[in-house]
């Protein structure tokens, strides 16, 4: 099948708004007969489903939690972007096109990055209008910080709590909507396939997860955004829940999957702190732009530290390396993540982790507390402060900006961060691949759509911070909205769909019968050991540094690991009962399928692109042929099964951006 990005002719600033001048519109009189399904009410789905309701279309949007307020969009603290120049700091919307595609490594389709910082004005205005409270400066004003890769605020936030606050409103557009009738809500409802008839997205399986029943649901359309799948790595910063089945299961009924290996790896986590943990914290990125991050310059200093006889306050400024900022002077401490992540990889494994395990570097708020008390103390006018007066000024503010963080941190780790430096270490926290996309937000199948994180979306090898905020939102609010109607102005006479076809008996048995096997199988080991193996497998070689040798034996072992899942797998309880296990158990069987096609993408991938490098082209010439690369490597696009994966390269389009080494110098 030839792909075809749809992306409209003319200049790149002109695309959007002539494309929507010319596509085809549904009479609102119409929209009340057309039936949209959206899977996942994150960000992302419930913005879409919240505008598509407000448009007049009826839908039905699922979750598995129990409200679209607990959706994984929640957990976002850092921010959102939008090129409002508030700060009048030079920004404008082709700023923000042109960091998202170079901190993207160039491999970002630039006509929807386009449309995005396009429209990330508005989203800020719909948000403030929902009553969205972003943080606001002394006179009032919407205040901004800045996060990594760029050069200017444009971030806007609300305390360490932005994905919560966003989601609240979001939800409580949707609500609106519920309460009149034209959200029907689907809450602790699992999507466990999709319906596909005469070649055209119909209607989803759905389980209800409480009683355990198997529901059909049609409609004309179907939304998937089922948000990101980093947990196929076991530990990352995802919430528990997050899963790539919705995704999956979309791929394996004829939807495109673009980019699967690459994945974001955040610089600011917590460290790991053993083999029983289940979960990883992320310290927000917001945090960079007052923590300095460093290592001790000397190895001995290291030891000692690690032996817990020298602490980190005790060394001296000449005694610590202030890595990013003596690498990276223009960007100092907000380089990228993959940037900030691969230097602080690259001085662990060279022995200066400050840690036990050696996988940590420090996050110093030291500076900020007296740059910050300094100023308090003049505005407030005190003479001669003593050091302690000021530090505890400085304090006061950093609580102001990030205190729920530092709390956080301190439950977490049992550490002062007022008092001694954070310990952060890179882990997985985004993906940046998943389904395939058109210019209109379709995959490659006919009336489904897939938005938000669980798309391959617009941010290519690695995504600058406060963006996927700004893309879940563009994508429910500002672009889905218009191009769905293009396809659905198609639809307007069909009638209702109906669920009792064949379609829809085979994809019913199909979900039931998996159900039956793994009720019945009682096997010897439980989902989380599978789970736990297969994402040791993929840390350990698709992580962060990855080679040939390891990316084959990854292959392997993946799909002996899955063999062995499938013959002894064990869940206990039912399935007509609420079951946890056995929700699990369907979504580790998806990441054991995915975790092999993400492991083939890696090993085609000549190349080191975003959090992600690998060994055999850290040389010279492996970097000259990256850079030559940038020229012609896009979307690496995988049709089928993960053992057939075929492999196509598409070239990019370069409108108007000149391709040259991301320097961050
Ligand atoms: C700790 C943390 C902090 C972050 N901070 C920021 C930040 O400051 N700024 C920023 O821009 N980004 C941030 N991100 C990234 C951002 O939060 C996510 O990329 C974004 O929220 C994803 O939104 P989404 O709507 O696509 O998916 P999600 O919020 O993950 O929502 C997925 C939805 O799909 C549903 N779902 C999934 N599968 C199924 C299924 N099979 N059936 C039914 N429903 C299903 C879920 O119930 C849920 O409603 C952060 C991420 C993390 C982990």
């Amino acid at each position: 099948m030839a792909l075809n990005s749809k992306v409209p002719q003319g200049p790149l600033k002109d695309k959007w708004t002539d494309y929507k001048n010319k596509i085809n519109l549904v009479n609102p009189a119409n929209k009340r007969h057309i039936d949209v399904i959206v899977v996942g009410t994150g960000l992302a789905g419930g913005s879409a489903s919240a505008t598509l309701a407000e448009l007049g279309y009826n839908v039905k949007a699922f979750a598995y939690q129990d409200s679209p307020r607990r959706a994984h969009s929640i957990a976002a603290q850092g921010g959102i972007n939008a090129a409002k120049n508030y700060q009048g700091d030079g920004d404008s919307t082709y700023r923000l096109f042109y960091d998202t595609v170079k901190g993207g490594d160039y491999r970002s389709r630039e006509a929807n990055v386009y449309r995005l910082a396009e429209v990330s004005a508005n989203i800020i205005d719909q948000c403030v209008a929902q009553g969205v409270p972003f943080a606001r400066d002394y006179g009032g004003l919407l205040d901004n910080r800045s996060f990594g890769g760029v050069l200017v605020s444009r971030t806007f936030y609300a305390k360490g709590q932005t994905g919560q606050q966003l989601l609240l409103g979001a939800y409580s557009a949707m609500n609106r909507q519920i309460a009149r009738g034209k959200i029907e809500m689907f809450n602790r409802h699992e999507m466990l396939d999709v319906v596909i008839v005469d070649g055209k997205a119909r209607g989803i399986i759905a389980r209800n997860l409480v009683t355990g029943e198997i529901e059909r649901h049609s409609a004309h359309a179907v939304v998937v955004a089922s948000g990101g799948y980093g947990n196929v790595y076991f530990l990352s910063t995802n919430a528990m829940g997050s899963n790539v089945t919705a995704a999956w299961k979309i791929h394996k009924k004829g939807a495109y999957f673009a980019n699967p290996c690459y994945t974001q790896i955040h610089p600011t986590c917590i460290p790991r702190s053993g083999d029983y943990q289940s979960k990883l914290t992320l310290m927000s990125e917001s945090l960079r732009n007052d923590g300095r991050i460093w290592v001790p310059k000397n190895l001995e200093d290291v030891k000692l530290i690690r032996e817990g006889k020298k602490k980190p306050t005790e060394l001296s400024e000449d005694e610590r390396d202030y890595y990013l900022e003596r690498r990276y002077p223009a960007f100092g401490n907000l380089v990228p993540r993959d940037v900030a992540s691969r230097a602080a990889k690259e001085r662990c494994d060279a022995g200066y982790g400050v840690n036990a395990t050696g996988e940590a570097v420090y996050l110093d708020f030291a500076a900020s507390f007296v740059r910050y008390g300094t100023e308090q103390a003049k505005i407030k006018g005190l003479t001669n402060p003593s050091e302690n007066e000021i530090l505890e000024l400085g304090r006061e503010i950093v609580k102001a900006k990030y205190g729920n963080l530092f709390q956080m941190y301190e439950k977490i780790v049992d550490e002062n961060p007022y008092e001694t430096p954070m310990m952060i270490y890179p882990a997985v926290h985004y993906t940046m691949g998943g389904v395939w996309v058109d210019y209109n937000l379709m995959t490659t199948v006919p009336g489904l759509y897939c938005i938000g994180e669980a798309n391959f979306s617009d941010h290519g090898a690695n995504r600058l911070g406060a963006s996927a905020l700004m893309q879940g939102l563009a994508d429910g609010y500002f672009v889905l909205p218009y191009t769905i109607g293009d396809y659905l102005a198609d639809d307007i006479r069909t009638g209702k769909i109906s669920t009792d076809t064949p379609e829809f008996d085979e994809a019913e048995k199909a979900v039931k019968d998996s159900i039956d096997f793994f009720i019945n199988n009682k096997g010897k080991h439980s989902v989380d050991y599978y789970h736990k193996k297969l994402g040791k497998i993929m840390w350990d070689k698709c992580g962060m540094s990855r080679n040939e040798e390891g990316l084959k034996e990854a292959i392997q072992e993946i799909s002996d690991l899955r063999k062995d899942f499938w013959t002894n797998v064990s869940v206990p309880g039912g399935a007509n009962e609420y079951n946890e296990e056995l929700a699990k158990a369907g979504r580790v069987a998806d990441f054991l399928e995915l975790g092999e096609l993400f492991a083939k993408d890696a090993l085609v991938r000549e190349e080191s692109a975003g959090g992600h490098f690998r060994e055999e082209y850290q040389t010279p010439e492996g970097e000259a042929k990256r850079l030559k690369e940038f020229q012609f490597v896009s979307a690496w696009e995988y049709k089928g099964e993960p053992k057939d994966a075929v492999l196509h390269k598409e070239p990019l389009v370069y409108e108007n951006i000149e391709v040259k080494e991301r320097s961050y110098k």
